[in-house]
């Protein structure tokens, strides 16, 4: 097993990584900026190391910082978590070539998957259905332009091969627009991205966004864990996470598992990934694959009990996967409300000290989170403060000890979302469940 890990992260994740270390005997190696001495893991940490100042990019996105943290504490391996520099195929390279062991997929597969153009590709050639499409990136040429998306069909959706966060896209109606659809995505991508390049899909206009987890080890074991429903998203960016899927049937769950399971052989994945699907009228198409763990990942524990967390450092030693797929059983229902700091009005974050905490608890309750009373939630960073999570033998069951959960749970001195999760659980539309990724905007009027 792996002796030694820099968490190369922060926040909940980063207490998340540490605790599953520490079940596994593993020691830890905190990094944090100069605005995150206070962090919980970096209290609970074997050791720690200072990497630079409160901006992330002179500390969680500098790379030679985050390797000279492992040398220096003679660590064997760097847990990226998820932002930062997790999806970064540079920084997975570097650090196999410094001779760690990077807790993650290979940086060629990271490479390929960060690029949507080719990891479109890749799962058309693997067999994973797609959504129509420009097959590739757009080039320079107006009436060729045209002419695909009028193959296509109008709504088409222009977006940048090398988007992420939700960020980089555009809907287009009619000819009319596209041109300069066209031209106004690809001068925001280079902006954003660095990255003009963008491409063309057809717009589904009420599909839900469905995603399946899987695991695969370098013995050429892949599995998949069922999927989770994430279409409550507020601005493409998800608000609240379920799995299973409402309404999803085991047919079609180990339909679209196995064609994932297919693909991770095929592309020689290793580690813990999703595949991104947005389902409507029963047909799933792929948008894009995530190479790392995510913020959802606990609705997938809740539900079939295997430790993601642990199954990646076991992989990353080099071990085979501890379940084989008909190991893997869903039991129950899972529900993961994001807490964030933010104004429930204006959705401005709301950093500030907490003057009181008084975490919800009880059977199916799990909170995580790094936050404690007198904790300061840092300005710098994301505004995600915890994540609650619950688990029941039935949706309804789940429903039931969120609402309770959330009831129960006290954050006082900032603002969060609390009462905002609380409206969605009491509406008829999400205890019904299947609403599509519109939903939140629309219905609560949150455009
Ligand atoms: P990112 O990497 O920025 O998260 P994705 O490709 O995963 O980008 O898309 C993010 C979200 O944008 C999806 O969850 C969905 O809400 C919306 N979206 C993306 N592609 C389409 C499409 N073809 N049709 C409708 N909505 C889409």
């Amino acid at each position: 097993m792996l002796d030694k890990v820099v968490i190369a992260n922060r926040g909940e994740i980063a207490l998340r990584i540490l605790r599953a270390c520490h079940e596994m005997g593993i020691k830890t190696v905190a990094v944090y900026s100069e605005a995150d001495s206070d962090q919980k893991h970096v209290f609970l940490a074997d050791e720690s190391v200072c990497i630079g100042p409160a901006a992330s990019t002179e500390s969680y996105l500098n790379i030679p910082a985050v390797i000279s943290a492992a040398e220096v504490t003679d660590a064997v391996g760097i847990h990226p978590g998820y932002g930062f520099l997790s999806e970064n195929a540079d920084f997975a390279e570097r650090v196999e070539e410094s001779g760690f062991v990077f807790i993650g997929p290979r940086s060629e597969t990271i490479r390929m998957m960060g690029d949507k153009v080719s990891a479109i590709s890749a799962m058309q050639k693997a067999g994973v259905p797609c959504v129509p499409g420009s097959n590739g990136e757009l080039g320079e040429d107006g009436d060729e332009n045209l002419r695909i998306a009028r193959d296509i069909g109008y709504p088409v959706i222009i977006k940048a091969v090398g988007g992420g966060g939700g960020r980089g896209m555009r809907v287009v109606h009619s000819d009319a627009t596209l041109r300069n659809a066209i031209s106004i995505t690809r001068s925001e991508a280079q902006a954003a991205f660095g990255n003009g390049a963008v491409y063309m899909e057809k717009f589904l206009e009420h599909p839900r966004h469905i995603e399946i987890q899987v695991l695969a080890d370098e013995h050429g074991n892949a599995i998949y864990l069922a999927e989770r429903d994430c279409s409550m998203q507020r601005r493409h960016q998800k608000v609240i996470e379920e799995a299973p899927a409402p309404g999803l049937s085991e047919e079609i769950r180990s339909e679209i598992g196995a064609r994932c399971v297919e693909a991770c052989l095929a592309i020689g994945y290793r580690s813990a990934g999703t595949f991104e699907f947005l389902y409507e009228n029963g047909q799933f198409y792929f948008i894009e694959m995530n190479t790392r763990v995510q913020v959802e990942h606990p609705v997938t524990e809740m539900i079939t009990g295997v430790d993601i967390i642990r199954e990646q450092l076991r992989i990353a030693a080099g071990e085979q996967l501890s379940y084989r797929q008909e190991d893997i059983r869903v039991h129950g229902h899972a529900i993961e409300c994001r807490i964030n700091a933010e104004d429930p009005h204006t959705f401005m974050p709301s950093p500030g000290l907490i003057e009181h905490y008084h975490p919800p608890g009880g059977f199916g309750v799990r909170v995580d989170t790094h936050i404690y009373g007198g904790y300061k939630v840092p300005p710098y960073y994301d505004s995600m403060i915890g994540k609650l999570i619950v688990h029941g033998d039935s949706r309804q069951q789940a429903i039931a000890r969120m609402s309770m959960a959330l009831s129960e749970i006290v954050i006082e001195g900032i603002k969060t979302n609390i009462h905002l999760h609380q409206r969605i659980i009491d509406e008829s539309a999400f205890q019904t469940g299947g609403t599509d990724i519109h939903y939140l905007e629309n219905k609560l009027g949150l455009k």
